[in-house]
């Protein structure tokens, strides 16, 4: 028998839940009819819903033993309930989704084909459009790829998406990352493994509305480069070297220029802009260590990344 473990990551998901529901136990439903040997669990993550969310997964778990849940004691975010989802799933396969349905679970089977012949450790999708996106979000994102690509040594793939079917090795591989910053998108290829990308282009949300924006967008990257590269430290010894390598210059062209012809009060102009300058670089490299800094002040704090408040009732002697 194998189990396959279906994570999914809700914040005030009311709408989209049933939706969901309806689709992932047709697609498995359809699964354990076609390979006799699996079954599913699913473990919905109510991330601090301030809806219904965690009233439906309660009924939802009533009626089907299947459905298993967490409720977090507020909104840790989405990375959060990723990372409970997987720390209690008890699958021999686990599957990360998005309740809204962006994440077609009709893909579900491609998957566990690519992961059972062994040739793959993990099956994910990846966009190639970007349909229905405000054309700065995507001229951003490609920017992102960009920078990140050329200054982490981690590669994160254009347009892959949180929606994966992993084997057991590779989930526990990515449990035993127990940062509290955590960037999945960096995670997931860190922990190495073949990955099958699987090309999809965009989904619109079933219901509700997503609760991305442009900064949250933006905080998000930085995270990123922060999480995955040190390339922004180095940028500032590098510039500081640049900048004491011309002030020797200047200074050694100064002391000649006043031997030679004298001196004369003049210069303030240029006085203040190298000053300005300099402070503005000085304050740069000071806040890009600030950044380091904070993310290892979190870290060492050594805080859960979750707090549960609830999960499902205990059901006597279902414990796999
Ligand atoms: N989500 C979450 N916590 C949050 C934000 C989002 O668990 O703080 C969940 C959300 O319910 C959904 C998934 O993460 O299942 C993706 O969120 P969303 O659809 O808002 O993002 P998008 O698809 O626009 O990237
Ligand atoms: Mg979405």
């Amino acid at each position: 028998m194998a189990l396959i473990s279906v994570i999914v990551p809700c914040y005030n998901e009311q709408e989209s839940i049933p939706l969901f529901y309806n689709e992932i136990t047709r697609v498995s439903d359809e699964m354990e009819n076609k390979y006799e040997d699996l079954t599913f669990e699913y473990i919905f993550i109510n991330d601090g819903s301030s809806d219904n969310t965690l009233n439906i997964l309660r009924g939802m778990n009533a009626l089907d033993k299947r459905v298993r849940y967490i409720s977090f004691s507020r909104n840790f975010g989405k990375e959060a309930a990723m990372y409970a989802g997987l720390q209690n799933a008890r699958g021999d396969y686990v599957v990360i989704l998005d309740a809204d349905l962006q994440h077609p679970p009709k893909l579900i089977p491609q998957m566990y084909e690519y992961v059972k012949s062994g040739e793959y450790d993990c099956a994910a999708t990846r966009r190639i459009s970007r349909k229905g996106e405000p054309k700065v979000i995507s001229f951003f994102s490609g920017c992102f790829y960009k920078v990140i690509n050329s200054i982490s040594q981690t590669k994160i793939v254009d347009g892959a998406q949180d929606f994966r079917f992993m084997t057991r090795q590779m989930v526990d591989a990515i449990l035993s990352l127990k940062e509290y910053n955590r960037f999945s998108k960096g995670i997931f290829s860190w922990v190495g493994f073949e990955t099958k990308y699987i090309e999809v282009e965009n989904t619109e949300r079933a219901a509700g509305k997503s609760t991305w924006n442009f900064t949250k967008l933006l905080r998000y990257s930085l995270e990123g480069i922060f999480e995955f590269s040190t390339v922004p430290l180095e940028v500032a010894s590098v510039l500081g070297i640049i900048f004491c390598f011309i002030a020797l210059i200047m200074m050694v062209g100064t002391i000649i220029k006043t031997l030679v012809f004298g001196e004369k009060v003049s210069g303030y102009p240029t006085i203040i802009c190298v000053v300005t300058l300099m402070g503005g670089l000085q304050l740069l490299c000071t806040g890009l260590i600030g950044q380091y800094l904070s993310k290892m002040y979190l870290e060492a704090k050594g805080r859960p990344i979750y707090i549960i408040k609830e999960t499902e009732p205990q059901q006597d002697g279902t414990e796999k």
